[in-house]
């Protein structure tokens, strides 16, 4: 029988090259350490809750149609994406709440109450964002990996308009004027784990995608996309195997040649797509030559995007002052990014983020409960911060009480995650939730490609290869690194 291309790892990205692969004809073995599929994506059930427990806010519902169409498949046989209303409310610490909706006259109507210029500010926002998406997306997401070269497609007018030379914030404020507007609009940057004050303009296109595009909710919970996604790969003829661990990657005059999975056995390999870290697959899958261990020095100089602490929370009682997703803002914006990038400590203000998709599926928790996913963006893990004995628990649960929703004596059930958690639950890398981070003009220049250099066969997906992290992003690196691979391996 002919060799199969091996994926290791069947987290999104790895899925979605898979699903390619397949379609195409070609034979496809996927190794997964873990016993269940999806990686970050992933869920718990406890307990009668049910909480997704990585990704809640899913945008870009194309590219997911795309995926299925490109395998012959309609989307909705498979998963069913539902239009989240509102987008997200928002919570001030001076009492102010607006809600982000699809509709948006009503959506104007607070803005103005805001700042009368700010209706109009951000309707130019938005018509900005868009053309950031159209100038940047055959470039920088939707393509292979960009080049200088690439680059010259561009028009040279729209050049001037990607805007990789301003901060996000700084470009921010010539559309918004109300600090509430202004903060809003930078939380974008966290989206791929950045600082909106460091983050380049550029990446105010990730807003276009939320609030042009929507915010979507896969019917079940978000762990129905990996679900969704490894049926279509088994009907496609993908061999699936979980609690398989690859522990090397065996290369021969620079060209792939098998994996060594963790109970010995070898399987020869046409060519092999590595889900996983791109650091990591230089630190503990390849066999450690100079050049690799000079490549992989260079990817550890890089600054990982932040990581996540996340409290998953079952709550007795309903508060229907909150939506499906919610954010409660920090008094101080900019304090609380350098306490995340400068400081390397997790914000003694923070933003939390608390999603309660019982709001949408009652069946996520028992009748009369809510099942509460908190996530607060914390430094990656480095010296500066020892997570065995914090008590950041405290500082989330007491900062949500004085919002007005204090939980504390109401919590049915329990569990916390912290970056040493991540790192270890999903190998990213310190924790990071999105790889390395994007707090840079030229890092989606930096980002490594889904081609490996110097191992011929070799090909990466996911967070910390092109185009990036977040869920859509990692299903279009699968994209890219099937057709590079379809175009190479003959
Ligand atoms: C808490 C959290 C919140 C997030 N929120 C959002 C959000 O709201 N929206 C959004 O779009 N994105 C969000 N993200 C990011 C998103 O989840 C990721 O970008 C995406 O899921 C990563 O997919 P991936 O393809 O990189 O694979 P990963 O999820 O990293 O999966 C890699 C897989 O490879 C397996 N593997 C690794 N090494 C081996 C080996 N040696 N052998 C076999 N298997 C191996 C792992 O077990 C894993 O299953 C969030 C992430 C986290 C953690």
């Amino acid at each position: 029988m002919d060799k199969p291309v091996v994926v290791i790892g069947a987290g999104i990205g790895g899925l979605s090259a898979a699903i390619r692969l397949a379609a195409a004809g070609r034979r496809v073995v996927m190794f997964e350490q873990n016993a269940t599929v999806g990686g970050k994506m992933a869920e718990i059930c406890a307990d009668g809750f049910r909480w997704d427990t990585g990704p809640s806010v899913i945008t870009m519902c194309h590219v997911f149609e795309d995926l299925f169409a490109a395998a012959g498949r309609q989307m909705d046989d498979y998963l069913m994406l539902l239009p989240v209303e509102p987008l997200t409310r928002y919570f001030y610490p001076d009492g102010m709440v607006l809600n982000l909706s699809r509709d948006l006259p009503a959506t104007l109507r607070q803005l103005a109450a805001l700042d009368e210029r700010d209706a109009e500010g951000y309707l130019a926002f938005l018509a900005y964002a868009a053309r950031l998406h159209r100038i940047t997306g055959s470039v920088f997401i939707y393509d292979d990996p960009p080049t200088w070269r690439s680059l010259l497609r561009v028009a040279p007018l729209d050049m001037l308009r990607v805007d990789a030379w301003r901060t996000m914030e700084q470009a921010i404020r010539r559309y918004a004027h109300s600090p509430h507007l202004q903060q809003l609009l930078g939380r974008f940057a966290t989206y791929v784990g950045a600082s909106p004050y460091r983050a380049p303009a550029t990446l105010n296109v990730i807003a276009d995608v939320e609030l042009n595009g929507g915010v979507w909710y896969p019917q079940g919970g978000v762990y129905a996309i990996a679900r969704a996604m490894a049926r279509l790969a088994a009907e496609l003829g993908v061999e699936i195997h979980a609690g398989c661990r690859v522990n090397a990657i065996r290369e021969a005059n620079g060209v792939v040649r098998s994996v060594l999975l963790a109970d010995g056995t070898v399987v020869e390999a046409e060519a092999v797509i590595a889900n996983v870290d791109v650091a990591t697959v230089y630190e503990r899958l390849l066999t450690p030559t100079p050049a690799h261990i000079r490549y992989l020095n260079r990817l550890k100089q890089q600054e990982p995007s932040c990581s996540g602490f996340i409290l998953l929370l079952g709550v007795d009682g309903q508060h229907q002052e909150l939506a499906h997703h919610n954010i409660f803002f920090s008094a101080d914006y900019a304090r609380e990014f350098d306490d995340i990038f400068r400081r390397g400590v997790p914000p003694a203000d923070p933003t939390i983020y608390v999603a309660i998709t019982s709001r949408t599926d009652a069946s996520h928790g028992p009748a009369g409960c809510e099942n509460w996913f908190v996530l607060v963006n914390v430094p990656a893990l480095g010296s500066t911060y020892d997570w065995s004995r914090s008590d950041y628990r405290e500082t989330v649960l007491s900062r949500l009480a004085a919002f007005g929703f204090d939980v504390r004596g109401r919590i049915r059930h329990e569990q916390s995650l912290t970056p040493v958690d991540l790192e270890r639950l999903t190998g990213a890398r310190a924790g990071a939730l999105y790889g390395a981070s994007s707090n840079n003009p030229l890092a989606a220049f930096r980002r490594h490609h889904n081609r490996a250099a110097g191992v011929r066969g070799l090909y990466f997906v996911g967070g910390t290869a092109h185009p990036g992290g977040g869920v859509p992003m990692v299903v279009l690196s699968g994209q890219a690194a099937a057709r590079l691979l379809l175009s190479e391996v003959t």
